[in-house]
């Protein structure tokens, strides 16, 4: 069975939404203590998910953690519990992607020059640009991953 590793921040979880609330920038909003349980996700991403698992991938949670602060990766996790409680056996949080998966597999991450996912030895799917710019269009990419045919 293929894995697909999701990101969190940008691809699960609207981080750009919180920090232009509350007006601070990405680096203050990592600072703040328990401010990622107010997130939201993001539109599609929650019934995206659910919609990967029925078509049959293993999906998985790969996270890069703000470094050297402890407490981020409980909130992390207490987000995934929160609102993907199926995911909560198969949560990483890791600063280095490119350790994880094999060649059938992939990886969804906003930003792909961090984290080292250029060294993620499988498909790796960049979420937020204009080939890919949402959950519809990453769903759509996945049907066609998996040989579904679309009659419009
Ligand atoms: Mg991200």
């Amino acid at each position: 069975m293929n894995r697909i590793f999701l990101d969190m921040d940008g691809v699960l979880v609207n981080f750009d939404e919180y920090k232009d609330v509350c007006g601070l920038s990405g680096d203050e909003v990592k600072k703040l203590q328990g401010a990622y349980l107010s997130m939201n996700p993001l539109q599609g991403a929650i019934s995206g998910v659910h919609s990967l698992i029925g078509m049959g991938f293993d999906v998985w949670v790969a996270t890069k953690p703000p470094t050297g602060i402890a407490w981020a990766y409980s909130d992390k996790a207490s987000w995934i519990f929160s609102y993907l409680p199926e995911l909560k056996r198969k949560l990483i949080i890791t600063p280095d992607k490119g350790l994880l998966g094999d060649e059938k597999d992939f990886l969804v991450d906003d930003r792909p020059h961090k984290a080292n996912c250029e060294k993620f030895r499988g498909t790796l799917v960049v979420f937020g640009t204009q080939i890919c710019p949402d959950w519809q269009a990453l769903i759509q990419y996945f049907k066609e991953v998996r040989g579904v045919r679309i009659y419009a």
